[in-house]
């Protein structure tokens, strides 16, 4: 058997020995043409081809996440889990290097580009996993923009190795088989608006098209995401973030947006357990929201039963003991209305609590 082929092998047992649900190859050519963050060559010169894989979440602990009852379980989870992609990203470099094939691990998450205009600020990933798992066949785009797998939906992690071995790459999923059916409710559990209503994006990578919904300002899931903020629009409903800044309309508004909103939330009372991430405030992250990945699974009864009970978790407030839990959106106002007003700074602005 020719040593090419045993390599092409080899590098999708090691990262399914490790976990992986599903494993691709991309090369430079079946990513031609593509954005910027599709451009392996970018990161490492000689580039001949990448690997990416998928780690699933742990399904049972997102409807207890999304109902406000257990924060912990999921957010443990997808730290673990994050930890695990990367780490299976350098174990597998280290041993294409080791094969005499230069290779770069490609962090899951939380590390930028620095010769953007912004540098770091604008958040931009060295190479996006989710146009080398679409390409290779990981996973469908929905239209949320995230990358569904065929039986853990979207609740997945990936991770990438781009090597100069010349892998043969894997043909993308049938388009048939994708189970998005646009049901929104992606969009209707992102309180953010990242995912434009109407307009959508297609990328083309080495002569194939991919679309899904067109994303507004990355500023908009910072904010929401990002725990700087949490209530949705309609009042009735939040992450587990205890803020209510208000959600601007406009993209161009959400940097100011989240400035003004950076020193309460450095001055908050974390949860037990969050993340790292050297460009917030403080340092340190929560798992907040998430919701648009989270509420996708591919039966569709599973993914209305979630979106409900989102909607229906409440809104979470934080006690003094930096605590949290949900309750009634008329609760919440009662709870903010009794605090004194350089508490209630930390939660909400405006003429309420001048
Ligand atoms: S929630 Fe519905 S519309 Fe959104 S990606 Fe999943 S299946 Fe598609
Ligand atoms: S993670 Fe939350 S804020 Fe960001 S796009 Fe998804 S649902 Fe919206």
């Amino acid at each position: 058997m020719p040593r090419q082929v045993d390599l092409n092998q080899t590098v999708k047992d090691i990262v399914t020995n490790a976990g992986a649900i599903a494993v691709g190859i991309t090369t430079v050519e079946t990513l031609a043409g593509g954005p910027p963050s599709a451009d392996l060559t970018r990161v490492l010169p000689e580039a001949r081809s990448a690997v990416t894989f998928a780690l699933p979440l742990c399904q049972d602990y997102i409807a207890p996440f999304l109902g406000k009852k257990d924060y912990a379980a999921h957010c443990r989870d997808n730290i673990l889990t994050n930890h695990l992609a990367s780490g299976i990203a350098l174990d597998l470099a280290g041993f294409l290097d080791m094969r005499g094939f230069l290779s770069v691990p490609v962090a899951c998450n939380f590390v930028y580009r620095k010769d953007t205009p912004r540098g770091t600020r604008d958040e931009l990933p060295e190479v996006s996993h989710r146009y080398l798992a679409v390409r290779s066949g990981v996973g469908h785009f929905g239209l949320s923009g995230n990358v569904l797998h065929p039986k853990h939906g979207a609740a997945i992690i990936l991770g990438s190795v781009i090597t100069e071995a010349e892998l043969t790459p894997t043909e993308p999923l049938p388009e048939g088989d994708n189970y998005c059916d646009e049901c929104r409710l992606c969009l209707a559990s992102c309180a953010s608006g990242l995912m434009d209503q109407e307009e959508k994006a297609v990328v083309t990578l080495g002569g194939r098209d991919f679309s899904y919904a067109k994303r507004r300002a990355y500023d908009r899931c910072d904010y929401v995401c990002g725990g700087f903020t949490g209530l949705h629009g309609s009042g009735q409903w939040s992450t587990w973030s205890p803020a209510r800044f208000p959600i601007p309309e406009q993209d161009h508004d959400f940097y100011n947006a989240i400035r003004a909103a950076a020193g309460p939330f450095a001055r908050r009372p974390k949860m037990e357990i969050g993340f790292y991430h050297a460009l917030m405030p403080g340092l340190r992250g929560e798992f907040t929201c998430g919701h648009c990945q989270l509420v996708c699974h591919p039966d569709k009864e599973v993914r209305k039963k979630r979106h409900k009970i989102l909607v229906e978790s409440g809104v979470v407030i934080q006690d003094e003991d930096g605590s949290r839990r949900a309750v009634s959106p008329d609760q919440a106002e009662s709870h903010l209305e009794a605090m004194p007003p350089e508490r209630r700074a930390l939660f909400e602005a405006g003429p309420k609590n001048s």
